[in-house]
């Protein structure tokens, strides 16, 4: 049996921090997929659901076990679908640990054949969040140390539309 694991996420947008994760993961499991949610616990998101996809499409093009798509309703569905049998979640501080265990632990309840592992990213990605990365952008700070060349261009395309 292949060892496939799924990667859920918003990606809005893909950074470091995620590609970090992925590129671990990459190296552990036979694939993996990034499942790029289009309907999300954020209620609004900056980046439709194709724009996430096609740049994480991008950004991990050099990955040739990982592959990217969206999903809608429930993840435990879509980890079925794909028949596979592990989630696979980063960490980055302790503040991601509450949610996290909560998320886990009910997929656990629901679902007792499907686990939960998570990687942490390389330190220096272990602060990054996309949310900030959204929040420094719209204030036109730079944030190319922080996300691939193609997002950072995304953000400033986004961005500078808006001023306009
Ligand atoms: P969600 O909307 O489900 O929180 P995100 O797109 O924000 O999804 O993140 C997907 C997963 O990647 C989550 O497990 C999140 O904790 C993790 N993650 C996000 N940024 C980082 C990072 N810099 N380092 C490690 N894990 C991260």
């Amino acid at each position: 049996m292949q060892n496939k694991v799924i990667y859920p996420g918003t990606f809005d947008p893909i950074t470091y921090g995620h590609v970090s994760i992925i590129e671990r993961a990459a190296r552990l499991f036979d694939h993996v997929v990034v499942a790029i949610a289009a309907n999300t616990h954020k209620k609004t998101t900056l980046f439709s659901v194709d724009e996430r996809v096609t740049m994480a499409r991008d950004v991990l093009k050099h990955l040739s076990n990982v592959s990217v798509c969206n999903f809608q309703g429930l993840l435990l569905d879509f980890v079925k679908n794909q028949q596979s049998r592990i989630i696979l979640r980063g960490l980055r501080a302790v503040a991601d640990f509450e949610f996290e265990l909560q998320l886990a632990s009910m997929h656990q309840q629901l679902a007792s054949e499907i686990e939960t592992i998570f990687l942490m990213p390389s330190v220096q990605y272990a602060h990054v969040s996309s949310t900030l990365i959204r929040e420094m952008a719209s204030l036109g700070s730079d944030v190319s140390m922080f996300v691939p060349e193609a997002v950072s261009k995304a953000l400033l395309k986004h961005f500078s539309r808006k001023k306009a």
